[in-house]
């Protein structure tokens, strides 16, 4: 599962900042999601309660934010929020975008003790 490997990484990051830190725990997470990065909101969710078993995070609220989606047209430059990467332009029906948000997953905040 794709969503897996990733939840592995953002663990990763997150353990890595604690153990530096001398944190005995994490206390909270907060991890960006972008809408058009392909994870699929639900499994990610469903890999993290399974991965965390056992690691610093075991214990932390983990909050899940969702990013929108934004395009920006390659002919007339105009910005708008989109669920797809080929959703044609409002101003000008131009069907080529550019992605430039909503493609992120990382890691925002990390709380520790
Ligand atoms: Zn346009």
């Amino acid at each position: 599962m794709h969503e897996f490997s990733l939840v592995l990484n953002i663990i990763d990051i997150v353990t890595e900042y604690a153990v530096k830190e001398n944190a005995k725990e994490v206390k909270e997470v907060e991890i960006e999601v972008g809408e058009l990065s392909g994870v699929v909101y639900d499994a990610l969710e469903f890999a993290l309660q399974a991965a965390v078993k056992g690691t610093l995070m075991e214990h932390s609220s983990v909050q899940i934010n969702l990013i929108k989606g934004l395009a920006r047209c390659t002919e007339c430059l105009h910005e708008y929020e989109t669920d797809s990467l080929f959703k044609p332009c409002p101003e000008c029906k131009n069907c080529a975008p550019d992605i430039i948000g909503g493609k992120e997953l990382r890691v925002k905040s990390i709380v520790i003790e």
